[in-house]
């Protein structure tokens, strides 16, 4: 990392080096204040915008993309070499990624019957998860548990 860095003409600094390992070891959909909580629990000398600042440089070398999911969060993803897609549960806010490599494929072959060569992706869908959805089938009418959903 520290070498990829330098090729790109930045230098690490141990603030700098604790926000990108934190940052990689939280994995996907990574928020500014969840990346700050996790950055302060082992430094609490690294300041909000540090934190901020060197997020958008983890985007600026190509190791992560914002993710924008209708909550007015900005979330950041690490960048992974299999394209995926974001499930967004509007109930608990949680994101599931699903495999969507025939589906850009699909979108492809439409961009380019258009003339149109595509560079990236983005496929977002938004709705209810299968826990929140049990939970709101229970929790809502109890004595009618058969009928189930439409
Ligand atoms: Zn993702
Ligand atoms: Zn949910």
């Amino acid at each position: 990392m520290k070498e990829f860095l330098k090729t790109k003409g930045f230098k690490m600094t141990p603030q700098r080096e604790l926000i990108f390992r934190s940052f990689f070891e939280m994995g996907e959909h990574v928020s500014v204040d969840e990346l700050y909580d996790r950055v302060r629990r082992e430094d609490n000398s690294v300041g909000y915008a540090t934190v901020w600042r060197n997020l958008k440089l983890i985007c600026r070398v190509g190791l992560a993309e914002e993710v924008n999911i209708g909550d007015g969060i900005t979330r950041y993803d690490r960048v992974t070499k299999v394209p995926h897609g974001h499930l967004f549960c509007t109930e608990c806010k949680s994101v599931i990624e699903f495999n969507v490599e025939q589906l850009v494929g699909v979108l492809a072959q439409k961009a380019g019957e258009r003339g149109f060569t595509p560079d990236s992706f983005k496929i977002e869908v938004q709705g209810v998860c299968e826990g929140c959805r049990a939970l709101k089938a229970s929790g809502s009418n109890g004595h009618s548990e058969e009928t189930g959903l439409p």
